[in-house]
């Protein structure tokens, strides 16, 4: 059983405040969304999390099974558990795809999967319909906006890692390889106790990986956070409803208790 918990998270790009006080606790097994307009900085959040550089931590913890994260440079936060399927991949030429899963299982000390390796690779892209003629490929080289979050999946599959920050999976996806991501993700908190926090706008992901828990984050601060009839909620009324207190001091008022 691990948790992520995020508490009273700051943060700045190009010195100007992005998040402005972020709490987030997600556990093992468990499907958190978080939802916000474009700019909300829910990518920023991830950023931070996974420790990109160019964000700057102004106040705050982050911490993995109590462990502060933020003192780790990105792999240890990465050997330590935590996954980030990022919402534009990056195409890493002349890195191949089981050369970087290889490193990866061995700095987690999983011999027996680094053996195991092409095996696993070809069972998981068969369950996540990847062409198994893009395993040869380098890293996300000359693959499509879809094949690139399956190749994301395939990863997080292979990695097995605790926590896992998916943002915008649904980007750049068509609705079968949406289908395809989504319930590999959700069969992963299932069978390997994968607690996973979904970055999106649309409800539609949603329906395929169903959150217990849904948080609306507007300029920097979750305003609301409620079960999956939120993001219903959200699909009806839009961001609006939502954004009217941001500026006021009341940022955590009972939205649905008004309905
Ligand atoms: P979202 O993912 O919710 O659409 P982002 O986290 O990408 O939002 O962005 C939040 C805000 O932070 C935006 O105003 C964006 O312009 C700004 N921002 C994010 N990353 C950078 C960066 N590297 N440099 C400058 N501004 C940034
Ligand atoms: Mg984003």
């Amino acid at each position: 059983m691990s948790t992520l918990e995020i508490r009273e998270l700051t943060a700045e790009v190009a010195g100007k405040p992005i998040l402005n006080g972020i709490d987030l606790t997600i556990s093992s097994g468990e499907v958190h969304a978080v939802m916000g307009p474009n700019g909300a900085g829910k990518s920023t959040l991830s950023a931070v999390v996974m420790g990109k550089p160019g964000y700057k931590v102004t106040g705050g913890q982050v911490l993995l099974d109590g462990v502060d994260i933020l003192k780790l440079p990105t792999w240890e936060r990465a050997v330590a558990g935590l996954h980030l399927v990022m919402q534009y991949p990056t195409e890493v030429p002349g890195v191949m795809l089981d050369a970087v899963l290889g490193e990866a299982l061995r700095d987690r000390g999983r011999a027996d999967d680094v053996a195991r390796l092409d095996s696993m690779l070809r069972s998981e892209a068969a369950r996540i319909n990847f062409d198994e003629k893009f395993l040869e490929r380098a890293l996300n080289v000359d693959l499509s906006g879809g094949e690139k979050k399956r190749n994301e999946t395939l990863q997080l599959a292979v990695l097995k890692p605790k926590i896992v920050i998916l943002d915008e999976l649904d980007s750049g996806l068509d609705v079968d390889a949406l289908r395809d991501c989504a319930r590999r993700v959700m069969d992963a908190t299932r069978e390997d106790n994968l607690g996973a926090l979904v970055i999106t706008h649309y409800s539609k992901l949603l329906e395929e990986l169903r959150p217990s828990r849904v948080h609306i984050l507007v300029k920097g601060r979750i305003v609301e956070s409620g079960g999956p009839e939120l993001a219903d909620v959200l699909e009806r009324d839009g961001y609006a409803a939502f954004s009217s207190g941001v500026e006021s001091d009341d940022v955590s008022g009972d939205y649905l208790a008004g309905l």
